[in-house]
């Protein structure tokens, strides 16, 4: 370690500043997205949905919005650490490997605990993978390895050791002079700490871990969405088989901390969970945690009720590919969910009906309010139960907001409405102009929402796809708003053929908003005995059903 010339301690903060990139170190705690010459994400000093922390790698800089907070990497780190600016130092500097004069007696201390805890860790690793592979010791570890197809390499890479009964660490430690209390177990979760933002706390902690996240990071990267499942071993098996993207809560159910954990290196989880009550249970638990946190998950089933582990080592050299064709079938945990309440439900009776819908009501609002309304479309679709019952609240109050014009589209008493989630589809996903700018007229659209459609559209056709990213500032702040929130927690699906299943619930919509203006114009009309508007308006009336009718049933 090279020893910093200065004896000063703004020359160390120069000097220490000049090694570490900003950028790197919020990294390690933020996912970043790069919008112009700038990095944007969510802020981890305050809680927040649309991203409004952003990093200025010119500058070295960071600032948000949100809550105002500001500052260089000295400050980003002791804000993160919860530590003071000498702690940040000291933190950076070991980072840099710029060695300090000056250190407190505290600091001292602290920092030589942390080393001697990590070497200790280290030697215990050592010495279990020892034992493992090189000692008559191991053998039963070896044999187990084996039976389990798990090879050497996956082992090594998982730091696999083998803890014989008896007191081997002990003795050994003891023989090396030194002595101190852990388990096997502990080893390896401590190698993931340094994704635990917890340095005040130097031994493992259940429900911050992620197990093997640091292994599977890359392949999760790679492809897009990180495998949750229940149990260690099945990670374990699942890297042996290809599978690199998969970790497991640490022997919890997950928690709020390791959702914050996951996010920082991905937006998508499949929950592979038991098939029984027990596993299911918690499927939903982590399906509606997760969206908390404006992550999307899909739930995966295995066949036979076989959990990872039999499934990926009895597909053998199959593993890869029916892996594959496991996570293309998977559907969203909330579709899943309604699979489950739906199952053996008869639609015909109309009591069945009744607690289906209970419960359907039940299971859409767990869910945050920006979701529901796409999801009350996708359970309506699903199970032909119409909106309106899955709707209702059981508070009467809000059951007289539910206006009984057809054309009521307040959802739970929050604004969310058809025309919103087209434009939100269109935030996350421009290229789904192409599907229905010629299918829809502007006027179909909620007047609050036109001009937007209009503006974005503009944008789209003049800048493409990434136009909106690039021009996003130039809108209006609560456009802006609107759209951020959009890209931080998109609609459950945002594919074009749904696009166009909601310019055609517009269309629809409109036409049945139009169908009860002539019936009220009607029975007007008939009032005032004026035969030829009466005889007009039932012509009209009565072509606008033909057409709402061919709709729906084509639909
Ligand atoms: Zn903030």
């Amino acid at each position: 370690m090279p020893v910093s010339s200065s004896a000063n301690s703004d020359d160390a903060f120069a000097e220490v500043k000049a090694k570490v990139d900003l950028v790197k170190v919020v990294q390690e705690h933020v996912r970043l997205t790069k919008r112009n010459r700038e990095l944007w994400g969510l802020c981890p000093f305050h809680q927040e949905d649309s991203p409004s922390f952003k990093v200025n790698p010119q500058m070295q800089s960071w600032y948000c919005f949100g809550c105002q907070r500001h500052g260089d990497v000295f400050t980003f780190v002791e804000l993160i650490e919860k530590t003071d600016k000498r702690g940040a130092l000291q933190t950076l500097a070991e980072r840099a490997g710029v060695e300090l004069r000056k250190l407190s007696p505290e600091q001292r201390e602290r920092s030589d605990d942390r080393k001697r805890l990590l070497a200790m860790l280290k030697l215990a690793a050592q010495y279990y993978e020892y034992v493992l592979w090189s000692s008559p010791a191991g053998e039963p570890g070896r044999r187990l390895l084996v039976q389990r197809q798990v090879g050497e390499e996956t082992a090594r890479r998982f730091q696999l050791g083998y803890a014989p009964a008896g007191r081997g660490f002990a003795e050994y430690l003891r023989a090396k002079k030194r002595s101190l209390a852990f388990t096997a177990r502990t080893v390896h979760q401590d190698e993931q700490r340094k994704y635990i933002n917890s340095p005040e706390t130097p031994s493992y902690v259940k429900g911050r871990v992620i197990f093997a996240l640091d292994l599977a990071k890359d392949e999760i990267a790679r492809r897009g969405h990180a495998v949750l499942m229940e149990g260690q071993f099945d990670v374990i098996t699942a890297h042996q088989f290809g599978v690199g993207n998969s970790v497991a809560s640490s022997g919890t159910a997950l928690t709020e901390d390791q959702v914050r954990l996951l996010k920082r290196f991905t937006d998508e989880l499949l929950l592979v969970f038991d098939a029984d009550r027990a596993g299911q249970q918690a499927m939903r638990k982590a399906a509606v945690l997760a969206s908390q946190h404006g992550m999307r998950t899909r739930a995966a089933t295995l066949p036979d009720g076989m959990d990872p582990d039999e499934f990926l080592r009895s597909s053998g050299a199959q593993a890869a590919e029916r892996w594959q064709a496991v996570v293309d079938s998977a559907p969203s945990s909330f579709e899943a969910g309604v699979a489950q309440d739906i199952a053996g439900f008869n639609p015909s009776n109309a009591n069945q009906m009744e607690i289906v819908a209970g419960r359907l009501r039940e299971w859409i609002g767990l869910f945050p309010e920006g979701l529901r309304d796409g999801y009350v479309e996708v359970a309506e679709r699903r199970t032909g139960i119409s909106r309106h019952l899955l709707l209702r609240a059981p508070e009467p109050k809000r059951e007289l907001k539910q206006a009984p014009n057809g054309l009521s589209r307040q959802i739970a008493g929050k604004k969310t409405t058809v025309s919103r989630y087209l434009l939100q589809l269109l935030a996350v996903n421009p290229a789904a102009f192409e599907r229905i700018r010629t299918k829809l007229t502007p006027e179909e659209l909620d007047d609050e929402d036109r001009g937007i459609y209009l503006r974005m559209l503009e944008t789209y056709d003049r800048a493409g796809a990434s136009g909106l990213e690039n021009e996003l500032g130039g809108y209006p702040a609560e456009v802006q708003d609107l759209i951020r929130r959009a890209w931080a927690a998109p609609p459950p699906n945002v594919d074009g053929q749904v696009a166009e299943e909601l310019v055609a619930r517009l269309r629809l919509d409109r036409m049945k908003g139009r169908h009860s203006g002539i019936i009220r114009e009607l029975s007007e009309a008939e009032r005032g005995r004026e035969a030829e508007r009466v005889a007009r308006l039932e012509a009209e009336a009565r072509e606008l059903a033909r057409a709402i009718n061919d709709m729906e049933r084509s639909s």
